[in-house]
């Protein structure tokens, strides 16, 4: 296995896991676990004189959730939101009509979609940049700058950036320019973007962090306490907050996430290097194998990989149809992150409303895969691979 695979977890992660948030019911049944909070109004014992008042304004399932959401990415605040992308529309609601944004352009379909179509709608200037050259990011700012959103490893090319350097340059240039971090790929087992000098670490919970495919859920997590006031706001004031069930199962998600990512680690990698042997195949991206350009820089801000890889099979359209339709065990689908393998064509399914243009020029061609790397026996995965591969490409 790789060098990456000796990376030391972060300190006290698995403890902080199971205990942080775990708001106990000492005082009602002594329930170890915390009750699920479904009501969504609260006895006041006099006008104005309560702990929580309304469930869209403060819940208590959603209060512990965010305690741990915090921790886990050495954060002080966590603000959740109904989905990944209603966070990334809220943490957008933080700038201005007439303020400029930059964009990473090799991000998650629907972000680039929300930057392109709805933020400039609301009077934002968006500019796309290949944020993995420091030096593009440089000539983009301007002194309207207000956000910087970027995405690594990113949807689906899985392109690092160096979030040290870009938060570095971006706050050297103006502290108040916030750096936000999409932090899905590789969760906060692997990576933590504030430590790296971003202002806000955004993930889409419904990934990795819940882990088991049944809950649509996103989260901002800061240090700054002014900015989160802020995100706390636009959770009361623009409503889009996630159901306390929710919150129970991703609380209950985050247990074992440690658990979780060590297996999508070694099956990704296990599968990425069968990938990269194979004759049917014509490149692997995944960051934790040394073929990736950026193989050192993961080494560096990432304390692992996820279950998350690319590849190019040989041919074009044809063949990689005919390679998703061969699939018997990993099931076609978008999404990723829970126990099950699953597999997506960028070009036709996450990408398909992002121009061909943009598309062809981050290098979503029509052969390209993306493969969400399960919990299964990793022997059954790479037997599917191979056999749904030889029946799609003549070699
Ligand atoms: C899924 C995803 C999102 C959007 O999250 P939703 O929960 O589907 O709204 C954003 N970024 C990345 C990288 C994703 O994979």
């Amino acid at each position: 296995m790789g060098s990456l695979s000796n990376s030391e977890p972060f300190a006290k992660f698995a403890t902080t896991a199971i205990h942080t948030g775990s708001h106990r019911d000492l005082e009602g049944y002594g329930a170890v676990i915390a009750p699920i909070t479904i009501s969504s109004t609260y006895v006041q014992s006099a006008p104005g004189e309560f702990q929580y008042e309304y469930s869209r304004l403060d819940n208590p399932s959603r209060k512990a959730l965010e305690e741990t959401l915090a921790a886990l990415e050495n954060g002080k605040y966590a603000a959740t939101f109904g989905s990944g992308l209603a966070a990334v529309s809220q943490i957008t609601q933080l700038v201005k009509a007439g303020d400029e944004v930059i964009c990473a352009s090799d991000c998650y379909g629907g972000t680039n979609d929300f930057f392109r179509n709805r933020a400039v709608n609301n009077g934002l200037k968006v500019t796309l940049v290949d944020c993995t050259d420091v030096d593009k990011v440089a000539a983009a700012l301007t002194e309207n700058t207000r956000l910087v959103w970027l995405e690594s490893p990113a949807n689906p090319t899985i392109k690092i950036t160096d979030i040290k350097a870009v938060s570095d340059l971006v706050h050297a240039y103006n502290k108040d320019i916030l750096v936000a971090v999409d932090n899905t790929f590789m969760s906060s087992y692997f990576q933590r973007p504030l430590d790296l000098g971003a202002d806000i670490s955004h993930q889409s919970l419904t990934k990795y962090m819940n882990g088991h495919c049944d809950v649509v859920m996103g989260a901002a997590v800061v240090n700054d306490e002014k900015l989160y006031e802020k995100l706390f706001y636009l959770q009361r004031a623009n409503g889009a907050v996630p159901s306390p069930i929710d919150c129970f199962l991703v609380s209950r998600g985050l247990k074992t996430l440690h658990l979780r990512m060590r297996e999508h680690m070694t099956n990704g990698l296990i599968v990425a290097k069968f990938l990269e042997s194979h004759p049917c195949v014509e490149k692997v991206l995944h960051p934790g194998l040394p073929s990736h350009p950026q193989y050192e820089l993961v080494k560096k801000q990432a304390r692992g990989t996820s279950g998350m890889l690319c590849f190019y099979v040989k041919g074009g359209l044809q063949e990689a149809k005919s390679f998703l339709k061969n699939l018997k065990l990993i099931v076609l689908a978008v999404s990723l992150g829970g126990p099950e393998s699953l597999v997506a064509h960028p070009a036709t399914m996450t990408h398909k409303h992002t121009p061909k243009e943009n598309r062809l020029a981050v290098g979503i061609t029509d052969n390209l895969i993306r493969l969400s790397v399960g919990l299964e026996t990793v022997e059954d995965l790479t037997a599917d691979l191979d056999q749904a591969l030889r029946t799609a490409v003549a070699v």
